[in-house]
């Protein structure tokens, strides 16, 4: 318990950073230097004043020295850090989710449940910080999400987190011919790398067709916006080959460990690859189909490094689960517009937060989700179908 009353104080502390990272990145500031300043008056915040939530009450969230109000988004993201960090740390450490509990590298406990926590919570704060600027600029900075998609199958095959929903893609793709662990390998390099070789030929070809479009203005993209697409994809591609090939070296090697090792990574990349696929084929569709410009690459750069914790199975359940929350979330705008027939009713939602929410979910019960599907399917068979 003491472990989650920390984890509670670290998290409103880091949330403060947290806020100061998602207000400068996007505006390409270094998240350091210079201390924070009151952006009315230009006066430097003092330490005492700069406390999680307690001074956002104290000073009733306004400058001590010209009274000019501070964003309620500041108190919010302090405690919602505060709460996700506690979370996390109730989840691995104080065994609140037993399938997230400890890592299998470092056999003793508590170091290994530290590992696992550690790696969760990278996540859990990338989500965050990532959403959040996703909500507000409709973009996730490149060196946010860039770093995360590079690691994030180490993190999590570090944590031993890489969830298995009871389907394993590679014995349903493979049947009898796939015969465990040991043969991991072939089927495993045969689909990570068709997945990166299909990624950078399909890449290539929607820029070509984005280009082909007629006409100016929205939905026209620009020659800036074709490069940093390319290099998005580009950049994924590369870290994911590489990420193969370490996969691929830790299976050949033969040492117990690192075998082991190398298959929790395989099943994390293939996550990653999954949960850039499921997005990126939707835009793709989307973008030939409308003929305009359809990516939503800031949610392909957050579904990217989840995917490596939730796994292929993960995956398919975390944009289940999302669009789920996305409904209930828009209905009442979505019934303003439509039946009260109100024109003007923004019914346009950010996906990103979203899915950083049905991840965060999916982690957390979607051994419990999984198995209450398979029983509910079973128990309506049992209904309708003749023993
Ligand atoms: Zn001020």
């Amino acid at each position: 318990m003491i472990a989650v009353v920390v984890a509670v104080l670290l998290g409103a502390f880091l949330g403060s950073f947290l806020n100061v990272c998602i207000h400068r990145m996007p505006r390409n500031e270094s998240v350091v230097h210079p201390p924070s300043r009151c952006y009315a008056c230009g006066t430097r915040v003092a330490w005492y004043d700069n406390l999680p939530v307690v001074s956002y009450l104290v000073l009733r969230g306004r400058c001590r020295w010209c009274g000019s109000p501070f964003s309620p988004r500041y108190l919010v993201l302090e405690l919602v850090s505060a709460a996700l960090t506690g979370a996390v740390v109730w989840a691995t450490v104080a065994g609140g989710a037993p399938h997230l509990a400890a890592s299998p590298w470092w056999g003793g406990a508590p170091v290994a449940q530290a590992l696992t926590a550690a790696c969760l919570l990278v996540l859990a704060w990338y989500l965050l910080v990532a959403s959040v600027i996703d909500l507000e600029h409709e973009m996730i900075p490149d060196e946010l999400s860039k770093p995360m998609q590079a690691l994030s199958p180490f993190l999590a095959a570090a944590a031993g987190t890489v969830l298995d929903l009871g389907w394993h893609p590679l014995r349903w793709a493979f049947g009898d011919a796939w015969s465990g662990p040991g043969d991991f390998l072939s089927p495993f390099l045969w689909i990570s790398s068709f997945a990166v070789l299909a990624l950078v030929a399909s890449g290539s070809l929607l820029v070509k067709v984005l280009k082909s479009f007629p006409g100016e203005g929205e939905g026209q993209v620009s020659p800036e916006e074709s490069r940093g697409l390319l290099v998005g994809i580009w950049w994924f591609a590369a870290v994911s080959a590489v990420q193969i090939a370490i996969t691929a070296g830790l299976l050949l090697s033969g040492v117990g460990a690192l075998v082991e090792f190398g298959l929790l990574l395989g099943s994390a990349v293939l996550g990653s690859l999954a949960g850039w696929w499921t997005l990126y084929l939707v835009g793709l569709v989307g973008t030939v189909v409308a003929r305009q410009y359809a990516m939503g690459f800031g949610d392909v750069k957050l579904l990217a490094p989840m995917g490596a914790f939730l796994g292929p199975v993960g995956v398919v359940y975390t944009v289940f689960v999302s669009s789920v929350i996305g409904t209930v979330v828009g209905l009442p705008s979505l019934w303003r517009k439509w039946v009260l027939r109100r024109e003007h009713v923004n019914t346009r939602l950010p996906y990103g937060p979203f899915l950083a929410v049905a991840a965060l979910v999916v982690l957390g019960l979607g051994v419990h989700l999984h198995r209450g599907i398979w029983d509910g399917m079973a128990w309506f068979q049992g209904l309708y179908l003749p023993r």
